[in-house]
């Protein structure tokens, strides 16, 4: 029996049909160049106008002003940990964290490597992160006030942004970019690796507002410097065009749905179906609190490890895989991504309620 693959990885995760078949495409030969994008010069003619489309749509998607840079770098979300504070904070100076799972430790944790003086202003971890934080102790002054979007391993999401008066707000914003709104003007910076909803592993999408281009007099690496960057539109050495091609080609499926209004009502759907059926259920119950849960990563449980590798096999035979929860915490965990489409989550559903005639 043959089935349409379902891929519920977290990432690099996936990506709509119609831009995987125009990658394909291009990665052989693009029309007009004759060439495949794989081969083509960053300083060529196509590449500067591809660049300028690119920055265009994710500004006009995400309704970016010129107040702000747009950056396509490298090193993933993670260099992002080291480039926020290396930018951004003095040597020593303050800077907030909101720890809501191994991410913004992670990013918490570079800023203090670096010598900046991180400040917990608040922690879900003593209830294992299934929580977000509802209350922040914020320091008077900081240099800025960094928070995770969405939990991509707990499978938790603000649906508000943290209050933090007129403190820098920087945002991780990896996992759920371009799943629904997101108000560019009340951050200093928002970062996002592009393998969850923008495209393949390789570039990194960083928004940041130009004055504070103007903060650090301090010497850091040449490639991790927002001024140089933006000065050079992110081309001071070679872009990584390939990906950065993809991201443009999805933002471009993204406008033809209708942009991120269309995808967050989508979005919704799928994920309270889903979570409607993890809570009818007998044998599986969800992990993250109730007024937690991401819409884009929907973590459950069932009764014993045996029963969900069991799960885990018996779905990926019919076509729907990598519904395996992150190593660190077992379980399942179904990302479903702008790319997700509705039928991909009614077969998973439908899926559980067989499983669970079977096994309950
Ligand atoms: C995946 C992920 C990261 C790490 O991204 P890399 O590109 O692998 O460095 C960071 N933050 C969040 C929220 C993520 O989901």
């Amino acid at each position: 029996m043959t089935h349409v693959i379902r891929n519920f990885a977290a990432g690099p995760s996936i990506l709509p049909r119609e831009v995987v078949e125009q990658a394909a495409h291009d990665a052989v030969e693009l029309d007009d160049v004759h060439l495949s994008v794989m081969e083509i010069s960053h300083r060529s003619p196509f590449w500067a106008n591809r660049m300028k489309e690119v920055e265009a749509n994710t500004r006009a998607l995400m309704k970016i002003s010129d107040d702000y840079a747009v950056l396509y770098l490298q090193g993933g979300a993670t260099a992002q940990f080291s480039m926020v504070p290396m930018n951004l904070a003095a040597v020593g100076e303050r800077c907030d964290y909101i720890l809501t799972g191994g991410w913004s430790q992670k990013a918490a944790a570079e800023a203090e490597k670096l010598g900046r003086e991180v400040h917990i202003a608040s922690s879900g971890e003593e209830g294992g992160f299934t929580a977000l934080p509802q209350t922040h102790d914020l320091s008077d002054e900081t240099a800025y006030v960094h928070y995770t979007a969405n939990n991509t391993v707990r499978g938790t999401e603000f649906s508000e942004l943290p209050e933090v008066g007129d403190r820098i707000l920087v945002c991780d914003a990896s996992s759920n970019i371009l799943s629904r709104p997101l108000d560019v003007a009340k951050h200093g910076l928002i970062y996002a690796g592009a393998q969850k909803n923008l495209g393949p592993a390789g570039v990194t999408l960083v928004v940041v507002r130009r004055d504070l281009l103007e903060r650090a007099t301090w010497a850091k690496p040449t490639i991790f410097d927002y001024k140089l960057m933006a000065a050079k539109s992110s081309m001071y050495n070679t872009p990584p065009v390939w990906s950065i091609h993809v991201l443009g080609l999805t933002l471009e499926w993204i406008a033809r749905q209708g942009g991120p209004e269309v995808i967050e009502a989508r979005n919704i759907k799928k994920a309270a179906m889903l979570y409607e059926a993890i809570d009818q259920s007998a044998i599986f119950r969800g992990t993250a609190a109730e007024g937690s849960r991401s819409r884009m990563n929907v973590c459950f449980r069932a009764s014993s490890d045996e029963l969900e590798a069991k799960f885990v096999a018996e779905a990926a035979e019919v076509g729907l895989v990598t519904l395996k929860g992150h190593r660190s915490v077992g379980g399942m965990r179904a990302s479903i991504y702008n790319a997700m489409p509705l039928e991909g989550v009614e077969e998973l559903v439908a899926f559980m309620k067989d499983f669970e005639v079977r096994n309950g």
